[in-house]
């Protein structure tokens, strides 16, 4: 039997740190990761036949379990008739409607291949569409790997204590402005200053790359009046928050309405695509229809567009949110329940399908308060949960994921992992 040592081993001499996305190496917990060979539903197996119930759902896609049977059929029969056109096919309409339908603010969408081409593409159209340079974004929040991005991001960035990245222009890092999350006030202090420079003001709607910080009451709201005012683009970072705290993502929850929104992960069904939509007069001004240049040898690819398209049908079934939401604060109330019973300085935040975990008394809505709380506990709990069978996030700046596939037995189960795990943790 290959065992994920061995695994892991052969892998760091073959690619850097051993994977192909920073965070799946578990530096920030250390010790070292396991290799997937299956999943189903809301768990993981390795390649030792050790199941995990699983909480990060393949970073968020994966809202009604993994390898749904209604997901994998429609990739099924996509793939029989064939893995990439090149030309415009079917389910890219369908797709374009069924976005436009659930999302109001989206007149007009452009598919591509993940998150960080969507808010690459989003930043480029707002900078297109008024003549302006600026970008701003939060501390703490994460869009991809963008070269505007990697200043102050969340994520593996903010967990590896990297707030830039060597390889990015000081020219090109000098263009994106950086605030504090939650904080309006200097929010209003940066517009009054350079307003009329802003192109456009990204941001996670619920910040989920610095753990999980929901936005305070009327904080988007402030920052719509701010870009409105300032003749800035609002996006709405939805890669994350997209399909998962609402049907109509965040926007629809906290009743906000961006300029551009940006969306990943539940779109794709588990494959690789995102997109990025809004106003018309702004998606108009995307080539070839405008002059802002964008395109994709793969995007609106005919396999990715079916599993996309059937994840979400099955999201669209009445009291989808409300059993998801309903389950996620089963988790959270109880791991709150069983931190204080045994004494353990804990709090959690939660909004729909994603949650978050803090070691610390206070409840967290800042990212100085995220950073400042117990990271080597969670680490310790962390590796806790994973020995008893639970995978959490390896970081203590990422958002959890609840499914629909996580049964009630699950969180129990969970919750029994939890009770040992910060015993052991503590100890
Ligand atoms: N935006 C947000 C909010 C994300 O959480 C992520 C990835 O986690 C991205 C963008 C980048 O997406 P991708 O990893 O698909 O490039």
């Amino acid at each position: 039997m290959t065992t994920n040592h061995e695994l892991f081993q052969r892998a760091q001499q073959l690619m850097p740190g051993g994977v192909n996305s920073p965070v799946r190496a578990f530096k920030s917990v250390g010790g070292e990761p396991f290799f997937t060979a299956r999943a189903d539903g809301p768990y993981l197996w390795d390649v030792e036949g050790k199941r995990y119930i699983d909480y990060v759902g393949s970073w968020g896609p994966m809202i009604v379990g993994h390898n749904h049977p209604h997901v994998r059929e429609a990739v099924e029969r996509a793939v029989k008739n064939g893995l990439s056109y090149g030309t415009p096919c079917p389910a890219e309409v369908t797709m374009a409607e069924t976005i436009t339908r659930l999302i109001p603010s989206i007149d007009m969408v452009r598919m591509v291949n993940s998150g960080t081409e969507a808010t690459m593409s989003a930043i480029r159209v707002a900078r297109g569409a008024t003549g302006r340079n600026l970008i701003v974004k939060f501390e703490g929040c994460y869009h991809g790997h963008g070269d505007s991005f990697l200043v102050k991001a969340g994520s593996g960035a903010l967990t590896f204590g990297v707030p830039t990245s060597p390889g990015v222009p000081k020219a090109n890092a000098d263009l994106t402005l950086t605030l504090a999350y939650n904080d309006l006030e200097a929010a209003t202090r940066l517009f009054d200053e350079h307003g009329h420079d802003i192109a456009g003001l990204i941001i996670e709607p619920v910040a989920g790359n610095m753990n999980c910080i929901p936005p305070k009451d009327g904080y988007l709201q402030g920052l719509r009046e701010l870009c409105t005012k300032h003749g800035a683009l609002l996006i709405f970072d939805e890669v994350m928050t997209g399909f998962r705290v609402a049907l109509g993502g965040a926007q629809a929850y906290y009743g906000v309405t961006p300029d551009l929104t940006t969306f990943g992960k539940i779109i794709g069904g588990g494959m690789p695509v995102g997109a990025y939509g809004g106003r018309r007069d702004l998606m108009q001004q995307v080539a070839p229809s405008g002059p802002i240049y964008q395109a994709g040898t793969l995007s609106g690819n005919p396999v990715a567009m079916a599993a996309g398209l059937a994840m979400l049908e099955l999201i669209q079934a009445p009291g989808f949110y409300d059993q998801l939401a309903a389950r996620t604060r089963l988790l959270t109330d109880g791991l709150q329940a069983v931190a204080d019973g045994e004494g353990v300085a804990f709090s959690t935040n939660r909004v729909g399908g994603m949650f978050g975990l803090f070691f610390t008394r206070e409840k967290v809505d800042s990212y100085a308060q995220a950073t400042a709380a117990d990271s080597a506990l969670f680490n310790r709990f962390f590796h806790g949960m994973l020995e008893r069978g639970v995978y959490l996030a390896p970081s203590a700046f990422e958002a959890g994921f609840v499914s629909s596939a996580h049964s009630e037995q699950d969180i129990a189960d969970t919750l029994e992992a939890a009770r040992g795990a910060l015993r052991a943790a503590r100890a």
